[in-house]
């Protein structure tokens, strides 16, 4: 079994006995299906040989009784033959739903716990492409591929039997072109899989400039860039078409091409069956079975051309799935559980380098006492968010450790890791919902008062008031429907709710105004006695009073201490502060 289908097999092992069910469905269907060619041939036989038919055999000797019985006969095919379709249909086609729902929730819930450093290689098009297109290229096999092949092999044993017991010569004819079937299909379905993946490759590829695109749809009107847009995706899609236009230059051909087998076998069973019977060597019921039987026997195999080409695709998307599956983690969780967090953080001797580019953190050591507050500043670049994102373990040290309460990061529970810190981040995230149901997406069963508690905290409480409807007014997708100040409180509202021993500050440069920067100082002197406080700061008012300041420099920390320390030092905290208070005095 090739490998992608194995996986599938395995995946679906907890579905077994519904599979035999329906695979057992599936084969008497099939051979109810031939049996009507069997009827037919009985009902010549009655007629051409009548009291010697085959059917008085069994002791009906009066013809039109005969004939009574072969429809009695002909109704009970028929209406087991819908009941069992009936059945058939109704498990594959459940089990294939089964089976995507369960691949799409897995694959999407397996995507969430990468590391965060691979989304930054994968665009978001292309992972939704795997987790929507080709979780449904494989549901479209499950729901009738399976049943096809296994009706294919009933169909073509089961007419074969019948016609080796009927006339073993002219079976040996019929059945000649049977191989040379099977191998062209073999051969087609190998051609086309490449041919196939390319197409799924590019659908990822046009996803991708899709999502790309229309999540930039802002800045692409600001440069008026659209018809630049419109021709980039042109180009993509006329790479799907170029690709597809292969797969069809292939695919169209297969069953033309079976055809000419099939006719090969007909007109032999044709041509030496009716001499045969000429001769009188062959019944005619015999041979009129033989006829209608040679279709029944050869036309199935086309139908396996385009079961096969379902299951290339299927394959090809089946692939792209488990390769998400298999992508692993780097940052893993550790096991030691961590109960009321007081929130000392220290990073002993960190550096770091991203998967790609130089050295990002050299050395670092940095002491947060629980309870404390610490501001880091530096030019941009300087590795100040890289701070962070260690510090939240979306990566891990390259040498070096940090520790949280005394414990390395890597060893605690990650969950209990990340629920001890609440991040405002630089850009905020919010979800498309109402203002009450981001505050509380960190902690959804909080009350209302809570909620409207964090608001007032972190000064947004009168803002949402004016809104349209309140807390149940609805942000709209990335919550562009606010303002940068009123997001940047609506998040810090958001990580005061959860009331983590630890909260990160990374400062917005940009798009906060006077009063919102004022607004939020005030609310940080508020709650910075209860927690330990990390801010990564840009504007250095907001951090006259922390308790110690670190200054970074391409990626070391090069000054450290109070406020009033470092501004006496004249270093670069000292230049920085008289920028920004504008100290700075051009001729003396
Ligand atoms: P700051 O927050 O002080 O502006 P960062 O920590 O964001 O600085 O970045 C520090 C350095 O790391 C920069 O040179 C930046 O280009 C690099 N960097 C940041 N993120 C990545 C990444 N995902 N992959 C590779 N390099 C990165």
């Amino acid at each position: 079994m090739p490998g992608p289908l194995r996986r599938l097999w395995t995946y679906a092992a907890r579905h077994r006995s519904r599979m035999w069910w329906a695979s057992t469905l599936s084969v008497v269907n099939k051979v109810l299906d031939i049996a009507p060619e069997i009827l037919i041939g009985g009902a010549v036989d009655i007629v051409v040989r009548r009291e010697r038919s085959w059917l008085s055999g069994f002791g009906v000797v009066a013809v039109r009784d005969q004939i009574l019985v072969l429809a009695a006969l002909t109704f009970v095919v028929w209406a087991l033959e819908s009941l069992t379709e009936y059945g058939y249909e109704l498990l594959w086609r459940n089990l294939a739903q089964t089976v995507e729902h369960q691949l799409r929730v897995e694959t999407y819930a397996h995507t969430l716990d990468l590391d965060l450093a691979y989304f930054e290689d994968a665009s978001t098009g292309g992972l939704m492409a795997v987790i929507n297109d080709d979780v449904n290229q494989l549901e479209r096999f499950l729901d009738r591929g399976a049943n096809e092949l296994i009706q294919t092999v009933v169909a073509v044993g089961g007419v074969a039997a019948v016609f080796f017991v009927l006339a073993p010569s002219v079976a040996a004819l019929a059945v000649i072109p049977i191989p040379l079937i099977i191998w062209g299909s073999i051969q087609f379905t190998r051609r086309m899989a490449p041919r196939y993946s390319a197409v799924r490759d590019q659908a990822g590829n046009l996803a991708s400039q899709l999502s790309n695109a229309i999540g930039g749809v802002a800045t692409i009107k600001a440069f008026t860039a659209e018809d630049r847009e419109v021709d980039r995706l042109q180009d993509e899609s006329e790479r799907y078409r170029v690709v597809n236009r292969w797969a069809i230059r292939l695919s169209a051909g297969f069953i033309p091409g079976i055809r000419v087998f099939i006719l090969a076998g007909f007109l032999a069973t044709l041509i030496y069956g009716g001499f045969r019977t000429l001769d009188g060597t062959l019944e005619v019921a015999a041979f009129s079975v033989l006829v209608f039987l040679t279709q029944r026997l050869l036309w199935p195999l086309t139908r396996l051309g385009e079961t096969l080409d379902l299951y290339q695709r299927a394959m090809a998307s089946t692939q792209r799935i488990f390769d998400l599956l298999d992508t692993a983690r780097t940052v893993v969780s550790g096991h030691v559980p961590l109960s009321n967090p007081k929130g000392a953080v220290e990073f002993e001797a960190v550096s770091f380098s991203y998967r790609t580019g130089p050295q990002v953190l050299t050395g670092i050591e940095l002491s947060i006492p629980a309870g404390s507050t610490v501001a880091v500043v530096g030019a941009t670049g300087s590795g100040k968010t890289t701070l962070i994102k260690l510090l939240l373990r979306f990566a891990d040290p390259t040498s070096g450790r940090i520790t949280l309460d005394g414990h390395d990061l890597r060893s605690l529970e990650l969950e209990d890791l990340r629920s001890a810190m609440a991040l405002v981040s630089q850009d905020v995230f919010l979800f498309h919902g109402s203002v009450r149901e981001n505050i509380a997406y960190g902690r959804p069963d909080a009350t209302t008062d809570e909620i409207v508690a964090a608001a007032e905290a972190a000064e947004a409480h009168e803002f949402i008031l004016e809104l349209a409807e309140g807390y149940d007014t609805i942000v709209g997708e990335r919550g562009q429907k606010l303002s940068g100040g009123q997001r940047q409180r609506l998040s810090i509202a958001r990580a005061l709710l959860c009331d983590s021993p630890v909260l990160i500050l990374d400062e917005a440069t940009s798009a906060v105004d006077n009063e919102t920067e004022a607004a939020i100082q005030r609310s940080l002197r508020r709650i910075a006695h209860q927690r330990t406080m990390l801010v990564i700061a840009h504007r250095l008012s907001t951090i006259r009073h922390a308790d110690r300041i670190y200054v970074m420099d391409g990626g070391a920390v090069v000054e450290e201490g109070s406020h009033d320390d470092l501004a006496a030092r004249g270093g670069i905290y000292a230049g920085l502060w008289s920028v920004q208070t504008g100290m700075v005095t051009g001729d003396g």
